[in-house]
């Protein structure tokens, strides 16, 4: 039978739309059930980092399947989840000695925002209820980190029930808001100080966590901070008693080409979200990595955090994540990550840098951008009425390509881009293949507009 919206049963995430249904995957590729071929350029949304049919994550699920599948964490602890928190802190930043598992990538963020309020509310602070968080992010779509998402098109209809103790920074985006007089640093260190700006408006005793994607990825599209920026952020945040939360749901575990993204800022922050790569898209599994200081006042104090789901720490999810996380280890992927990912951004930049409409190439690792402008001088983007991140996502599946176009690049509202992230796996040969196919798909789209 082939499904069309009109003969399925499931709610779609968006209606008048064929969806072609996804039959098998091997490797850095998609296949739908004609047979077509897709090559997964994007990992979905940075998530397939060992691309599709991996047989070694495969069997350790089975494995774990026939041992338990679920044990409620309310009575037990297992094995697998034991080993990869194990696994997890030993290789995060120093500092970090618990992991608390969760599902996706909004739970882990909401699940920070509460322990910074419980931790801060257990040490006597009672007044910090506010969080900061930058315009232009994203941070997951429950209904508190919606609030902390800078995503205007997805806020707009629940706005009246999204949290008012939220406000938002700018993001650190050099290609835009540097100004020619500064240096990349002194922007940096500009961008950071509208934190401490922000923390003074609302008052100093009222923040409790400042949230940042450490690379920015769906909503601009790969952005790095300028060089000092977090460094600066770490500073302002300890001067105020501010948790700093770094989301790393996509842009962590390894995509970047170090397991935790914040390992090439030279900062420590005091919780890390992490959640797409870490088990590859073989299981639903995110985790919130806390620092000892703020283990220690739970432990000393209530003895509890006020939370918890059905599914924290389950232990296929688990076992997934651990097989993933340990083929990645042993076969050295990180050091693959770099340089594959150098290789695909000079030939992005090769290919793309003298296109009329291609305005910006970025990203680090395996976690590249391309920032679309209607004037290269300008940089004047297309107007969102153009449609152009959802004409180039059409038009490059329809080529055999999934890549992860978005608009409201530039503030919100217009401007577009298109995010990569393909598997750490991905064969040197299919380089060329993405960026032709991309290519192709850019020439069709912007050659209309
Ligand atoms: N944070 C970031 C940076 C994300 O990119 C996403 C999802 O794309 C989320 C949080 C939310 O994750 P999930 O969709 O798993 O809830």
């Amino acid at each position: 039978m082939v499904l069309t919206a009109n003969n399925s049963r499931v709610f779609p995430r968006q209606f008048n739309h064929d969806y072609p249904s996804a039959a098998r995957g091997e490797g850095a590729y998609l296949f739908d059930t004609t047979g077509k071929a897709y090559l997964d350029a994007s990992g979905g949304a940075a998530v397939s980092c060992l691309g599709h049919g991996h047989p070694r994550v495969i069997a350790a699920i089975k494995a774990q399947l026939d041992k338990i599948a679920f044990a409620h964490t309310s009575f037990f602890t297992n094995e697998t989840t034991e080993e990869l928190a194990q696994f997890l802190t030993d290789r995060a930043p120093a500092g970090f000695g618990r992991v608390y598992f969760l599902s996706g990538g909004s739970e882990a963020n909401d699940t920070a925002m509460k322990l910074a309020r419980q931790v801060h509310l257990e040490r006597g602070h009672v007044e910090r209820s506010h969080y900061i968080a930058r315009h232009q992010s994203y941070h997951g779509n429950t209904v508190g980190t919606l609030s902390l998402s800078g995503y205007p098109a997805r806020r707009a209809p629940f706005e009246p029930i999204l949290l008012p103790n939220i406000s938002h920074i700018a993001p650190c985006y050099a290609y835009r808001h540097q100004h020619g007089d500064e240096s990349l640093e002194q922007y940096g260190l500009r961008a950071a100080g509208e934190l401490e700006i922000e923390i003074l408006r609302v008052g100093p005793d009222k923040v409790a966590a400042f949230f940042a994607e450490t690379v920015v990825g769906s909503t601009l599209g790969a952005v790095c901070a300028a060089p000092g920026y977090f460094r600066e952020i770490r500073r302002i945040c300890d001067k105020y008693d501010v948790f700093m939360v770094l989301d790393e749901v996509m842009s962590g575990m390894g995509r970047t080409g170090n397991l935790f993204a914040c390992l090439a800022e030279g900062v420590v922050p005091d919780m890390i979200s992490i959640a797409k790569g870490l088990g590859g898209g073989y299981q639903p599994i995110s985790a919130l990595m806390v620092r000892d200081d703020l283990v220690e006042t739970i432990e000393s104090g209530s003895g509890a955090f006020m939370h918890g789901h059905t599914y924290i720490g389950h232990a296929t999810a688990c076992s997934a994540a651990l097989a993933v996380q340990k083929i990645i280890d042993e076969e050295n992927l990180l050091e693959r990550v770099q340089r594959i990912g150098a290789r695909v951004q000079d030939v992005l930049v090769q290919r793309l840098s003298a296109h009329q409409h291609v305005g910006d190439i970025r990203g680090r690792g395996l976690f590249l951008g391309v920032e679309f402008v209607q004037d290269k001088v300008t940089k004047r983007p297309f107007p969102r009425a153009n449609k152009i991140a959802a004409r180039l996502k059409k038009t490059a599946q329809e080529n055999g390509l999934i890549c992860y176009p978005d608009c409201g690049t530039v503030d919100g509202k217009d401007g577009d881009h298109v995010m990569l992230a393909p598997p750490f796996i991905l064969p040197e040969e299919a380089i060329d293949e993405l960026v032709d196919k991309l290519a192709r798909s850019i020439d069709q789209v912007l050659g209309m507009d």
